[in-house]
Formats: structure tokens, C-alpha cells, sequence
């Protein structure tokens, strides 16, 4: 579970997020939507500990960053662990395989025996649909299978949440969907309990996934709450 609460971020002077709170329930998945410049990437960006923020305070289970001054490096460090990222451009490291993207976490961030991360990242890209892909380079690789290999690589290190921030806004609708199927999948499973927070103009595929919909607003939470019960425009113009 992950709480924010009055959260207030600034850039030179102007506020970005205005006293933001919001609860991202522990293994379901929340959509995030809003017009482009309500906070939505900034808002991911504080939860994850990328950006300082002025005030407030970000909870991921027991690790609590609070605004106004600079986090502890080990706060960080643990919430960064805890929280995994994937982000609209893939953000592979280039020069690694495929298998070697996802044993990185495990190896360099978990300290965990190469035999065992090589392991656990087979047994991850069988998941996604990209068993026989361990070999090849990030550059070989579609948008949506190079996302794939982004999500095993979030999901190695065995992260309590994985932020997506517009995860398909970069790939053609077939493989969008390839995508969404993957994230779908996930949140089915009752086993991992992963906490998943998606930001997405994707509204079709936010339907299906999404258990939680919030909605922002110029830096506050305009709607938070069943995606069904939303008022009328916020879906449909996001
Ligand atoms: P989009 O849908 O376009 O991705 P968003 O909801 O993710 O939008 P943010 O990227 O969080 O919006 O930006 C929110 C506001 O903060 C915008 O007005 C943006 O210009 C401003 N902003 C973001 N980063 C910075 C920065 N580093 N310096 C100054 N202003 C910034
Ligand atoms: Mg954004």
C-alpha cells in the first residue's frame, strides 16, 4: 500500500502538486489520468523518490519520505528497491542482453548469486512471452517486447509496487495491447500482490485493468474512485 498525503511539490515557484493526497490500495491496480501538466509524471516521480518535494509525506509500507528536507540516501535507497519504475521509452541498458537487463536488479541492487538471478530472469521473460528472447540485445527487440523486458526487470527485484508512467504511449496498438495483456496478467495473480499504478491516456485498456481510477486535476485529486461510477468527461477526455 502506498499513501500520499498533503503532498505539495514546487518548481520554481509554481505548484505542480497542491496538497495531493491519495492511496494506492496493495495489490490492485490504480490508473492515473488527467490532462497533460496535471502532475501525473511528477506525481510518480515524488512517490519513487526521483524528486524532492516542499511538503507532506509518501508512504510505501513502513519506508516514509517526508517533504521539506533531503531524504536519508538508505530511505531512498529501500523505497527505490521497494518501488520499480517503467517508464514510456524502455530505458534498457543497451549493451546488456535481454537476460542480462533483468538480473541486474537481483545481482547489483539484491546482492543475489548470478545463478539464482539467472533463474528467477528466465523464469520472469517466460512470463512475459520472452523465453526465447534472453539472448538477444534491447535493439533487436520491438517497442512492445523491449516494455516486456522493462516489466521482468521491475518486476526481479520483487518490488511491493511498479509505477507505469504512459508504459504505451511509444508502440503501435498490437503491441499496446501485448503490453497491457502482460500488466493484466500480473494484477491477476494473487500470489505477487504487487501494487501497480498506471498512468495512461489509454482509456479502453485503463477500463479493463484498472480496479482504482484517479483522476488529477491541476496538481490535486479531482476523482478517486470506481472506474464505472466516474463522472462523465473524465474518461472520455483525458
Ligand atoms: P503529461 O500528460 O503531459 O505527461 P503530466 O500530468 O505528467 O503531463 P507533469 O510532467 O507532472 O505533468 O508536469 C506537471 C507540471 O509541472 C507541468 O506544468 C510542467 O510544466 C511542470 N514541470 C514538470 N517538471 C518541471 C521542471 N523540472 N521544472 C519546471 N516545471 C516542471
Ligand atoms: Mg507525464
Amino acid at each position: 500500500m502506498i499513501r500520499v498525503t498533503n503532498l505539495v511539490k514546487e518548481h520554481t515557484g509554481h505548484r505542480i502538486l497542491n496538497g495531493l493526497s491519495v492511496e494506492f490500495p496493495r495489490g490492485k491496480v490504480t490508473g492515473v489520468v488527467g490532462p497533460s501538466g496535471s502532475g501525473k509524471s511528477t506525481l510518480l516521480r515524488c512517490v519513487n523518490g526521483l524528486e524532492p518535494f516542499q511538503a507532506g509525506e509518501v508512504a510505501v509500507g513502513g519506508v516514509r519520505l517526508v517533504g521539506g528536507g533531503t531524504p536519508p540516501k538508505a530511505t531512498l535507497v529501500e523505497l527505490r528497491r521497494r518501488v520499480g519504475m517503467v517508464f514510456q521509452s524502455f530505458n534498457l541498458f543497451p549493451h546488456m542482453t535481454v537476460l542480462g537487463n533483468v538480473m541486474s536488479g537481483p545481482v547489483h541492487a539484491l546482492g543475489k548469486p548470478a545463478a539464482e538471478a539467472e533463474a528467477t530472469a528466465k523464469r520472469l521473460l517466460d512470463r512475459v512471452g520472452l523465453a526465447d528472447k534472453a539472448a538477444a540485445k534491447p535493439a533487436q527487440l520491438s517497442g512492445g517486447q523491449q516494455q516486456r523486458v522493462a516489466i521482468a526487470r521491475a518486476l526481479a527485484v520483487n518490488p511491493a509496487a511498479i509505477l507505469f508512467d504512459e508504459p504505451t504511449s511509444a508502440l503501435d496498438p498490437r503491441m499496446a495491447a501485448e503490453v497491457m495483456r502482460v500488466i493484466d496478467d500480473l494484477a491477476d495473480d494473487e500470489q505477487l500482490q504487487t501494487t501497480m499504478v498506471i498512468v495512461t491516456h489509454d482509456i479502453p485498456a485503463l477500463r479493463r485493468v484498472a480496479d482504482t481510477l484517479v483522476v488529477l486535476d491541476r496538481g490535486v485529486v479531482a476523482y478517486a474512485g470506481d472506474p464505472a461510477a466516474a463522472p462523465p468527461g473524465y474518461l472520455d477526455h483525458p
